[in-house]
């Protein structure tokens, strides 16, 4: 399988120098701080879905040059899309939000955020993941199962630590194809795959002997089954949370914008493997959310990036909403 980013890693993150983007925010709750680094915020949010108790860990933000996000539409597509919900037109501010799961004697991460990996466009204090846990008392070895989406270093950076397994107690579940594409051998050229690639050797290889494979609709643990989603990367899966009647559909990276993906949700992203599939991931998991009238969640949507999907016809709309 070859992967042909034409983009190169400055012209898709380079270049982006204003610092935030003004984003709606909710139920904010910090944590106390554990750690001396007094310029790490560590939110998070928590919620049940019946029985499992939910924890959304505020991660790591960065900015994203705003053409990313059309890339298969005519230049200057973006801007007025953008202007049109009063957000800065040359980049957007992308957020990342690890969930935490505790369901029976589980403790399950949904991916495991930035980690150590440095992306351009990167804030500071990114790859919260670890202090944010210790500030609600859960050391990373009473972590049982770790749920990888796919292999991209914004979702596998704390999987590993100088080689060696961050979460050393728990499985890791991966579906075989990502391991697979993510462990090659990257090229000696400096170029955003190659970064990609780089990353996914250091954080994965370690882990080896905890991997785990699963495909789309495996239950990997009680109350947490895989549904596919690929597109964005070939085997990239979401998730979907249920006990009795409660259920969130956690989205992943089947939309990235939590604007850009439901309400054009044929304009691809830049990094998307195969776009025509990806898109059509999205409108699949957007009907069947706004029929179920599902909670849903966005890895990368504004903290917490818990809400709705709603018809609105030809598309569809992301209402952020409160959670209890
Ligand atoms: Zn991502």
């Amino acid at each position: 399988m070859s992967y042909d980013l034409s983009l190169s890693r400055r012209s898709l993150l380079g270049g982006v120098t204003a610092a935030a983007a003004a984003l709606p925010f909710l139920n904010v709750s910090l944590a106390a701080a554990a750690e001396p680094n007094a310029s790490s915020l560590r939110a998070v949010h928590r919620f049940h879905i019946g029985a499992m108790r939910v924890t959304v860990i505020d991660d790591a933000r960065f900015t994203f040059p705003a053409p990313a996000f059309a890339a298969n539409q005519p230049e200057g597509t973006i801007g007025p899309f953008l202007e049109r919900f009063g957000l800065p037109t040359d980049f957007a501010s992308l957020h990342m939000q690890v969930t935490l799961v505790e369901s029976g004697a589980h403790k399950v991460l949904l991916d495991t955020g930035m980690g150590e990996v440095t992306f351009p466009g990167n804030q500071p204090d990114n790859g919260r993941l670890i202090a944010t846990l210790a500030a609600i008392g859960i050391s990373p070895d009473d972590i049982t199962t770790v749920i990888l989406s796919h292999g991209h270093p914004d979702h596998i950076g704390s999987c590993s630590s100088n080689g060696a397994p961050v979460f050393k107690n728990a499985s890791y579940h991966i579906p075989p194809n990502e391991l697979e594409f993510w462990t090659q051998k990257p090229g000696t050229e400096e170029s955003f795959p190659n970064f990609m690639l780089g990353v996914g050797n250091a954080q994965l290889l370690p882990i080896g002997d905890l991997i785990r494979p699963y495909k789309d609709g495996d239950q990997i643990v009680p109350g947490i089954t895989a549904v596919a989603a690929p597109g964005h990367t070939l085997g990239h899966h979401a998730f979907l949370l249920q006990d009795g009647e409660d259920k969130l559909l956690h989205l992943m990276d089947a939309a990235v914008h939590y604007l850009v993906g439901p309400e054009e949700p044929d304009w691809a992203l830049a990094v998307e493997m195969d776009q025509q599939l990806a898109a059509e991931t999205r409108r699949r998991l957007f009907k069947q959310a706004a029929e179920e009238k599902l909670l849903v969640a966005g890895y990368h949507f504004p903290f917490p990036g818990i809400g709705r999907i709603v018809d609105q016809g030809p598309s569809w709309r992301f209402v952020p909403m409160q959670t209890a």
